[in-house]
């Protein structure tokens, strides 16, 4: 997808492991955040759909700021995004069983 975005995790270590420290706003096939903050070539990915349901204490505040402004001049391939429609465990049409 031209002009897409991912996220990419920045990491720390973990005991086993690694975590995730940060998650970043990066431009698709680039490794370098929006924040320019290099992440690495094996950091995990989410896509860009995501991004507003990654933890307020994991977002990159920078890129996430960085992010919202593009996105107000994104084109038509962005309508997926939208900070109203964030997955918040919004209960599906039909759900209830009733007793
Ligand atoms: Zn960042």
């Amino acid at each position: 997808m031209r002009g897409g975005y991912q996220l990419r995790a920045e990491h720390r270590p973990a005991n086993p492991g690694r975590a995730v420290r940060r998650w970043h706003v990066v431009p698709a096939h680039r490794l370098t955040g929006l924040c320019r903050r290099l992440t690495e070539p094996v950091a995990e990915v989410r896509p860009i759909a995501d991004c507003w349901d990654v933890d307020l204490d994991l977002r990159c505040p920078e890129c996430w700021a960085q992010y919202a402004v593009l996105s107000a001049s994104l084109p038509a391939w962005a309508d997926s995004w939208s900070p109203g429609r964030a997955r918040r465990g919004v209960p599906s049409r039909g759900a209830g069983r009733g007793d």
